[in-house]
């Protein structure tokens, strides 16, 4: 029996995505879920109301079981009847005799009289309600704790469906009022339809909106007037006056000198601004600018009387060409450096001065890309949001996005020709969907979620000071996870504790060339310095994989995740470790600092590091340094071997911090970065959680500190899932540090056990996901 009602959840949850993926509309896509729900459910009907955009006014929308001539006719104040009660009080009303509720409102349409129980569950997207989903039988009906998590596991899904729907939905109306009304004009004009103007990239309305969809890179969401960063083009070329050979071969020159002064400039600006490491960036266009291949190249053609600015461009196209074809997408996308330095040269050669971009109010950037040199002209404080056209995850629209904490969006296809000067946009830095001139109802639809999300900001903000401790008195520690420099100030503000991990790969990821001893320990010192008495993890280099260096090139490998990365690219080079391990020695002073080892596999690793330290600190002292001798160690805990072998491991260590991004994908063999395999990818796989069980008790036993540095901790019912488990301290990213936080002052430690031992029962997918409905019920989230 328990078996069966497990299931009612989970057949309705892969039913629903099924019925999504065939519904072509808003409202099929409702009556879709009201029949499967109500024939899962086994009840007379199910029915879905929806907020009107007053927030007061709930609409029957679908139902099936009530009189379908009632849908869009029967409507009720929120503080009327059962389905007002439940977005009221935004809690579950159920009852068995329905009829003699004092809420109760009968509508005669409806002819619901003969219904007795009543079930019913507000609809939430983020937050904010939209809605109420019923289910009535005639019978009187105690719905069972089972019945009542499966409902709600499916209320949870169907929030954010329902939003995307109805935005799509308002979009296919207006699109649909223009065909008709240009159909119209071609009739009265006795001529032919026309397919012109439409663009296969976007979708657009009759009164203008535009929706185009990216790769989301940072959250949040702003509306605002856009700024439209030009594209590089051939058409300065076209209408550039050509002089003698002479003159061309002049004129370069100086605007080559002229380009590296600037570059100079730029890079201070950007360090000053952002972070040292958002302006290393620069030095790769220092050294592009000094290549003599390149100038030489660009001398040819103007010696094959092209001019200057031809020459330039062409040279560049090839540049651009060729890094565009390299396979490692950090490579790939240093295409657009090239093409930064080739119209800063040309800007140069005609005159354009570009030295910086004035904002006179606050604009959301729109652009083919996002150059370095944008790093440097723009005015940071009144950049609200950012949209490219191309770029990904790597690019520096998405650097540039974290560092200012702006919504960004890039990879949009059709952006520059849908995007005008005029325009005002929606950038939905969340779902990645654009909208451009959004209709009222788009806007308003966004208003709410913004007003949502403010006042929840502000709540949060509130608990930046107060520690992280469970009702129950037990101290959680919440750190921080950062990459560049300008994520110390993102941490300090979040409230962090300290850095659970520091990624160091990224300072090396924006160089020409490997930074040397002394840089890195600079760089070392300054984020020490900047978490007094705090801790900070640092981890060793962890490229390989997904993450290149684009002066170390890896050799080729069919399944690079599977191949030499991290900690084993780390012991096969050993020159790169030996001086980032003496950096991380010379800067320990400056602050608290642990060193930890990705992608530990095995004891015998975890030795050999132990006798490169040694060697490290004996080499420092014979230079006349006081290296630490003493610096806790830890491993990384990212791959099954490593959770098989977990005694040996922590018998070895200091401490262990679990990275659950690897873990999942070696656990459950599901590559993290493809979209595909996202349903193989659960961080709630039995195997997973039990994996997490195995590394907190052993951890426990040897009396070492457990914690954990991955995605998974960033979401507070994982956190307090982890917590049951046993683990003590999460290393986030730093926005997701207030939401948690007030997860845990909200609960006390008893009851995580309760639910991770619940979590921990479970055999299947199934049970689980009905268990984390049910958990997410018990603990209120
Ligand atoms: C992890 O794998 O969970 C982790 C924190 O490391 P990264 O995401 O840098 O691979
Ligand atoms: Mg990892």
């Amino acid at each position: 029996m328990k078996e069966n009602q497990h299931s009612i959840g989970l057949r309705t949850l892969e039913d629903i995505s099924a019925i999504i993926l065939h519904s072509h509309n808003l409202q099929e896509t409702l009556d879709n879920i009201v029949t499967i729900v109500a024939k899962r459910m086994r009840t007379d009907v199910c029915s879905i109301y929806l907020l009107e955009l007053d927030s007061n006014t709930l609409v029957l929308k679908a139902t099936k079981g009530l009189s379908k001539s009632s849908v869009n006719r029967i409507s009720m104040k929120t503080s009327e009847g059962l389905s007002g009660l439940v977005l009221e009080t935004r809690d579950m009303v159920m009852t068995d005799k329905a009829p003699s509720h004092p809420r109760y409102k009968y509508f005669k349409e409806t002819r619901e009289e003969r219904f007795l129980s009543f079930l019913g569950l507000p609809l939430f997207e983020r937050n904010t309600p939209i809605g109420v989903i019923t289910i009535q039988t005639c019978e009187p009906r105690s719905f069972s704790v089972d019945e009542i998590s499966a409902l709600r596991t499916i209320t949870f899904q169907i929030g954010s469906i329902i939003h995307n729907a109805r935005l799509l939905d308002s979009i296919q109306r207006k699109e649909q009022e223009r065909a008709w009304f240009e159909q119209e004009l071609t009739r009265a004009k006795g001529g032919a339809t026309t397919e012109e103007g439409r663009s296969a990239a976007s979708v657009k309305t009759a009164d203008g909106t535009r929706m185009l969809r990216g790769t989301a890179v940072s959250t949040g969401f702003k509306r605002g007037k856009v700024y439209i960063l030009d594209p590089f083009s051939d058409k300065v070329v076209k209408v550039a006056k050509v002089g003698t050979r002479a003159e061309e071969q002049r004129k370069f020159s100086t605007a080559l000198e002229k380009v590296k002064i600037q570059t100079i400039y730029m890079e201070k600006r950007v360090s000053e601004k952002l972070s040292q490491d958002d302006a290393a960036i620069f030095h790769t266009h220092l050294m592009i600018l000094e290549d003599r291949s390149f100038s030489s190249k660009v001398s040819e053609l103007i010696n094959q009387n092209h001019g200057a600015t031809r020459a330039v461009y062409d040279v560049v196209q090839h540049y651009i060409q060729a890094f565009g074809a390299m396979e490692d997408p950090y490579l790939r996308e240093r295409s657009a450096d090239m093409e930064d330095i080739g119209r800063r040269i040309i800007d140069a050669l005609e005159g354009n001065d570009t030295s910086s971009l004035k904002l006179k109010e606050n604009r959301i950037i729109v652009a083919e890309e996002i150059f370095p040199s944008h790093l440097a002209m723009l005015d940071h404080d009144r950049i609200i949001g950012i949209v490219t056209e191309k770029g990904n995850i790597y690019s520096h629209a998405a650097i540039m996005s974290k560092s200012l904490g702006v919504p960004a969006i890039v990879g949009v296809a059709g952006l520059m020709d849908a995007a005008n000067v005029k325009d005002q946009i929606i950038v939905d830095g969340t779902s990645g969907f654009v909208y451009i001139n959004p209709d009222r109802a788009i806007i308003q639809e966004y208003e709410r979620l913004e007003l949502g999300h403010a006042s929840r900001q502000k709540e949060l903000e509130g608990l930046r000071d107060l520690p992280a401790v469970t009702s129950d008195g037990t101290a959680i520690t919440l750190n921080a996870n950062i990459g560049l420099l300008s994520d110390v100030r993102v941490a300090t503000l979040h409230g962090a504790e300290g850095v659970g991990l520091y990624r160091t790969e990224f300072p090396y990821m924006a160089r020409s060339s490997f930074p040397t001893r002394i840089e890195q320990a600079t760089l070392y010192r300054k984020i020490l310095s900047a978490f007094p008495g705090q801790n900070v993890n640092i981890r060793t280099l962890d490229i390989g994989g997904d993450k290149g260096l684009p002066y170390f090139p890896c050799p080729h490998e069919d399944n690079p995740f599977m191949g030499l990365r991290s900690i084993r690219l780390s012991l096969e080079h050993r020159e790169i470790l030996h001086e980032q391990l003496a950096a991380i020695m010379m800067a320990a002073d400056a602050g608290k600092p642990t060193i930890m080892f990705p992608l530990i596999s095995g004891v015998d690793e975890i030795r050999e590091i132990r006798k490169m330290l040694a060697a490290v600190a004996d080499e420092l002292e014979q230079q006349g340094y006081a290296p630490p001798r003493d610096l806790p160690l830890g491993i990384m805990i990212e791959i099954p071997a490593a959770v098989q072998i977990i005694d040996f491991l922590v018998d070895e260590v200091d401490y262990v911090s679990v990275g659950t991004n690897d873990l999942i994908q070696y656990t459950l063999a599901a590559d993290r970065n493809n979209a595909r395999m996202k349903q193989y990818y659960n961080p709630h796989h039995p195997a997973v959680l039990h994996s997490m069980k195995q590394i907190a008790d052993a951890a426990r036993r040897a009396g070492k500190k457990a914690s954990i540095c991955g995605e998974m901790a960033s979401d507070p019912l994982n956190t307090l899932l982890l917590m049951g488990m046993g683990f003590s301290e999460f290393s986030l990213s730093a926005p997701s540090i207030p939401v948690v936080k007030q997860a845990i002052r909200g609960h006390s430690l008893e009851e995580c056990r309760a639910a991770a031992d619940a979590i921990l029962a479970c055999r299947s997918n199934g049970e689980v996901a009905t268990a984390l409905a049910r958990a997410n019920e018990a603990l209120r989230l």
